[in-house]
């Protein structure tokens, strides 16, 4: 199948070529070119398996032997067989997507990122190593750590703010095993780690610093097809259990909530209804970092603001990358304008979209925001309600999908994406329920167990007790060299 970048200028690929280039030469995001033939009902009386495997066939179909990729993804990895489990809570369901090997909803895409990266490669011939470069400021270092680990033919290295995350994060990365895997801290904030694997990517574009070393460079981020295609599976999964629960029968429409930060996600949504899942609207849950609500609302995306830092740090974002790909295909296919809003975006910092382009966004979308004190006021009224705990992003989206519910009296059901577990937040969620947040975080992990009788997931409750193997500190004009001399 192919496919084509968003801004219009690079070559046509096919859907292997896609995952392998990650972004497109001029700068784009690709897209496929046309709708493929699905059928959606089939899909839904599957298991979240084989679900899998028909949704990542039918939109990869050149990256061979996709049910054994997805077998070796998944088989084993998460706490369930159906990999994302609901939950009803209220009168939402609740859709568990951190019920992985890292406790993020990101390892539902970077399980399987590895294999059809792997395997693309192989259907292309190419013979080096690839390394995979993040900067993170926090769950997606040991989402690819922990996905990437010992897979053959890559490496990983990964570069987190010093001192810029959670010391839950600290350990889930610093212990990570696996002799491809490298992880340090910069000095710095995340901007400068993420400056830094941006600039190493430029040095290395046209190839000469990379002559005659055994690897390629390529990146985990969500911009890369074949981290998001994976993402499509678990609104099919929740549909089902709607189903089986008797509480819709195929053909009614749902609406999802999703806690958003660079738009992959929520267009993960966008892409299952294409392939036919009747879906309603696609609500856009924002912190205080609320670039999406204004941008949904009025049709201008406006970057020129301070970035608050939040309870909910996966959201703090400004520029939301897949956004790209949805005006994309709202508009048409339309890659010259694209090109021109993206372009205007970089010289400017902000853009308006034309009228129509607005008009086809608020058809199928709504947004707004929870500031730090909603989000804590949300979880407490979760968990006193309803007993159920959830992280601080979970709680945003639940906000915002009551908030939908009073301001539109749409009454469709509404499941709510949950996109990590509490226990990776324990002191933003301990202060929200009532619970003394004294001591470290493992502390307080024991202390909200206590409290609550939830269990901590059993990749978080070891980590005090796994030796470092990273402890590395460099500067940030140091990234470059560390990347080129120490493979
Ligand atoms: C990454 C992340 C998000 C945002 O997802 P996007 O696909 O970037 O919109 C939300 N919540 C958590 C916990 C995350 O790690």
């Amino acid at each position: 199948m192919n496919y084509r970048s968003t801004r219009g200028s690079a070559a046509v690929v096919n859907s292997a070529q896609a995952v392998v280039k990650g972004l497109a030469e001029d700068g784009g995001l690709y897209m496929m070119e046309a709708l493929p033939e699905f059928d959606a009902k089939a899909c839904l009386a599957k298991s979240t398996k084989d679900m899998a495997k028909q949704i990542l066939g039918t939109l990869l179909p050149d990256i061979p032997d996709m049910d054994t990729l997805v077998e070796r993804a998944y088989t084993g990895k998460f706490q369930t067989e159906e990999l994302t489990p609901t939950v009803c809570v209220g009168d939402f369901t609740v859709l568990e997507l951190f019920r992985g090997p890292t406790s993020a909803f990101k390892d539902v895409a970077l399980c399987m990122l590895p294999q059809l990266l792997t395997a693309a490669k192989a259907t292309q011939g190419m013979e080096e190593d690839i390394l995979i470069l993040t900067a993170t400021s926090g769950d997606t270092g040991k989402a690819a750590l922990a996905g990437f680990a010992d897979v053959p033919g890559v490496g990983i290295c990964v570069f987190y703010p010093n001192g810029g995350v959670s010391a839950v994060q600290r350990a889930q990365m610093v212990t990570q095993p696996g002799n491809n895997v490298r992880v340090y801290a910069v000095e710095g904030n995340f901007d400068d780690a993420q400056t830094g694997v941006k600039t190493i990517f430029n040095a290395c574009a046209d190839g000469k610093l990379l002559e005659g070393k055994p690897f390629r460079l390529s990146s985990a981020n969500s911009i890369n097809i074949g981290r998001l295609a994976p993402q499509i599976t678990y609104y099919f999964k929740a549909y089902k259990d709607l189903m089986d629960r008797g509480q819709i029968t195929f053909g009614d429409e749902v609406n999802f909530c999703v806690p958003t930060g660079n738009f992959g996600d929520i267009l993960a949504g966008y892409l299952a209804k294409l392939l036919g899942l009747p879906v309603g609207r696609l609500i856009c849950a924002s912190n205080a970092n609320n670039v999406l609500t204004d941008f949904i609302r009025t049709g201008t995306y406006d970057r020129r603001r301070p970035l608050h830092k939040t309870d909910s740090p996966s959201m703090d974002i400004l520029v939301s990358s897949n956004l790209e790909r949805l005006l994309y295909l709202l508009s048409g296919q339309n890659a010259g304008l694209v090109a021109e809003l993206m372009g205007k975006l970089t010289t400017d910092g902000s853009y308006t979209v034309p009228e129509e382009l607005k008009a086809a966004i608020e058809e199928g979308f709504w947004a707004d925001y929870a500031g730090d004190a909603e989000t804590a006021d949300t979880m407490r009224l979760v968990w006193e309600k309803y007993g159920y705990l959830c992280d601080p992003h979970t709680a945003v989206g639940w906000y915002v999908a009551e908030h939908y519910v009073n301001q539109t009296g749409d009454h469709r059901p509404m499941v709510v994406l949950s996109t990590a577990s509490p226990y990776k937040f324990p002191s933003a969620v301990l202060s929200a329920i009532g619970g003394d947040t004294s001591g470290d975080e493992f502390d307080q992990m024991d202390r909200l167990s206590a409290l609550t009788g939830v269990a901590i997931p059993g990749n978080l409750s070891g980590l005090k007790e796994l030796p470092e193997r990273h402890t590395g500190v460099i500067a940030k004009e140091d990234m470059l060299a560390t990347v080129l001399n120490d493979k």
